[in-house]
């Protein structure tokens, strides 16, 4: 395929992705956004999910949890609370994390924060998904 574009992956203490690919999707909040080289400049909102990339013909995936992304000149820009690649998500953390979210979600709601609980779900079963736990 012509022409190729930068992925670059910062989170607050690293910059977890610095890469060459020809096509990306990312989770924006109005759903899953497919970025091909020479696409228009744009800026959107990143929600929890997972970030697929081609790299070397296949696809590559990255755990990412909201933000933003900007597109320009063939660069696409990605600032997320968190990011991380496949062997770098520690699945024990995430089922634990996912067991705890579960548990406030299902049990007395009184004292709970269920948007937090929601959210804390969301980011543990992408998680799982990014390193392959759960298809
Ligand atoms: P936990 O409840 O296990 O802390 P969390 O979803 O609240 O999970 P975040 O606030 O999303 O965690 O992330 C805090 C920091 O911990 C980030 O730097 C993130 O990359 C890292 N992190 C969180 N969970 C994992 C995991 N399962 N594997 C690797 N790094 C993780």
């Amino acid at each position: 395929m012509a022409g190729a574009l930068t992925l670059r992956v910062i989170t607050p203490d690293r910059i977890v992705l610095d890469q060459t690919t020809h096509s990306i999707r990312v989770p924006a909040t109005d759903g899953l956004m497919g970025i091909l080289p020479r696409h228009a400049h744009m800026v959107a909102a990143l929600d929890v999910g997972v970030l697929t990339y081609e790299k070397d013909g296949k696809e590559a995936c990255l755990f990412v949890s909201g933000g933003f992304l900007e597109v320009r000149d063939g660069t696409v820009r990605v600032v997320s609370e968190a990011g991380e690649l496949p062997e770098e998500i520690d699945t024990e953390r995430a089922k634990a994390a996912e067991e705890r979210a579960r548990k406030r979600l299902h049990g007395p709601r009184a004292q709970v924060d269920v948007v937090r609980a929601e959210l804390a779900l969301r980011r543990a079963a992408y998680r799982l998904t990014a390193a392959g736990a759960r298809r």
